[in-house]
Parts: structure tokens; sequence; C-alpha cells
């Protein structure tokens, strides 16, 4: 029989309803509160468009800025090998 929560792994016990991570996610619930796991799975897992963009922006600036650095340090080396 298959878990009634994720409805893709076999259920741990024969008599119980839940896989055993499901059961496990069963018991962060009992332990934090529905409410609490939500609202951190929100914050992690549900990014909204804004902040994506946000987040490829701040990516490219990092890229860029370590291509500069390196494109600097190689042109520094090539002076420096040529004296
Ligand atoms: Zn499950």
């Amino acid at each position: 029989m298959v878990c009634s929560i994720c409805e893709v792994n076999d259920i741990e016990f024969f008599f119980g309803k839940y896989c055993k991570e499901c059961r496990r996610l069963k018991h962060i619930i009992n332990l934090f509160s529905l409410d609490k796991v939500m609202s951190v799975l929100s914050c992690v897992l549900i990014v909204n468009e804004e902040t994506q963009l946000q987040q490829i922006k701040e990516e490219l600036k990092t890229e860029l800025n370590t291509r500069e650095y390196n494109l600097r340090k190689k042109k520094n080396k090539d002076k420096d090998d040529t004296k």
C-alpha cells in the first residue's frame, strides 16, 4: 500500500498510513505546528519572481566581478613576465 501523504513510497508498517519519511514529516509538524512548517517551506522553496530576478542579477554581478578580477590578474602576470 502506498503512503497517504506523498502517494509515492510504500507505507512503513502494514497497519500504518505513512511511509518512513512522511511519518518523520508528521512528527516535525507535531513538534513545530503546521503553520510554522508551512511558513518555512514557503520561504525556502517558493521563491517569488522578483526574488528570482534579484538572485539572477546578483549571480551575474558576482560572475562579472570574478571574470574582471581574473583578467586583471592575468594582465598583471603578463606584464610581470615581460619584465
Ligand atoms: Zn510518504
